[in-house]
């Protein structure tokens, strides 16, 4: 079967890693290769991208290279394990990166290698292909655009920030009044990404962050005809369990686009497929995963056109992640 999976970071590497041990215990159950069963593509945001120090920096793409590896550090949640900073506290005496945002030595390898492709005029998704060679990751990693498109934040005081410095450096905590992907009007969806939704099986949106994770990816025209055209159904999993995000500061991006931090806000947000296209519709939805605190909302949310499953939506490690992906997965095979 062929998974195609809509990522953002460090909650998307989460879901991932649930995608892939489930992938390897089907496999195992049908007496076949671990990687061999499942075919497991995932479409990565690339809004968090940036340029800082003359390198280009990819924080969700980076986040799946590590937490799928293994090469991602545990205990702080972020980065690489193992690390040391002595080159980042040098850049920082230069004053040539800012010191609310540290680049670990073995990180700045990834991102000293990412840029010298880029500049060789090496497309962004076979830069992809060439840091996750590196590794054993179970699932393939692409682009969901070649182009940039780094998110901005317009905030309430008048300030235009790029994202990391408005999520790192502020905490999110000056309100935002809106998002911006600079350049994304003329951007077009990487070929991986389009081939990865028209091939699946499967597609699933992970819980990320629905407005700087998910919203990116869905922003690019043409993704979502992409979705909306493609033969597999399409499932998203809620990125919040009793009316709290679980992990970060993604509140303050739904506040900011006028969205309820509740399960069902978020799906009507992203809203059925099934709604009629020559009203205009936008939906990308066949069906949603909400925690089971939240299953208050399942019938409503079926009346929108959204069937609606109530699960054990913490992912507290690679068994209770295996298992909402299979409850994915399980619905999927269900709406088809
Ligand atoms: P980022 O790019 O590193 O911010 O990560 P993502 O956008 O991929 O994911 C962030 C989202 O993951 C947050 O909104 C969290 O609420 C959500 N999240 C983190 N851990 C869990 C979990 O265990 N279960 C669920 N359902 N969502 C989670
Ligand atoms: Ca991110």
């Amino acid at each position: 079967m062929q998974i195609t999976v809509l990522s953002g970071g460090v909650g998307g590497a989460r879901f991932v890693i649930g995608v892939r041990e489930w992938a390897r215990r089907d496999a195992a159950a049908r007496g076949l290769p671990a990687d061999a069963a499942h075919d497991i593509r995932v479409v990565v945001n690339t809004g968090d991208d940036w340029w800082l120090a003359g390198l280009r920096i990819a924080p969700d793409h980076d986040s799946l290279l590590y937490s799928l590896s293994g090469q991602n550090d545990q205990d702080r949640g972020w980065g690489r394990r193992d690390e040391t900073e002595r080159v980042a506290s040098e850049l920082q005496a230069w004053g040539v990166t800012p010191e609310w945002f540290t680049l670990g030595d073995l990180d700045l390898g990834v991102h000293i290698a990412r840029t010298a492709w880029l500049r060789s005029g090496i497309p962004l998704s076979e830069v992809y292909r060439r840091l996750g060679a590196r590794w054993p990751l179970g699932a393939t990693l692409l682009p969901a655009t070649e182009d940039e498109i780094d998110t901005h934040v317009h905030t309430a005081d008048g300030q235009r920030m790029h994202f990391q410095e408005w999520w790192t450096r502020h905490r999110a905590t000056i309100p935002a009044v809106s998002f911006e992907n600079a350049g994304i009007d003329t951007a077009r969806p990487a070929a991986g990404a389009l081939e990865a939704i028209a091939a699946a099986d499967v597609i699933l949106i992970a819980p990320s962050n629905p407005v700087v994770s998910i919203g990116p990816i869905l922003g690019i025209p043409g993704m979502r005809d992409a979705l909306r055209t493609a033969s597999a159904p399409v499932v998203g999993v809620a990125p919040v369990i009793g009316g709290r995000v679980v992990r970060g500061m993604a509140d303050a991006c739904l506040t900011a686009i006028g969205v309820d931090t509740d399960a069902a806000a978020i799906a009507r947000h992203y809203a059925a497929r099934g709604a009629d296209a020559a009203r205009g519709a936008q939906g990308v939805l066949d069906g949603w995963l909400v925690a089971e605190e939240d299953a208050a909302s399942v019938d409503g949310l079926a009346v929108d056109g959204i069937p609606t499953r109530a699960v054990p939506l913490w992912m507290r490690d690679a068994d209770t992640s295996a298992a909402l992906a299979g409850d994915a997965i399980a619905l999927a095979r269900d709406l088809r």
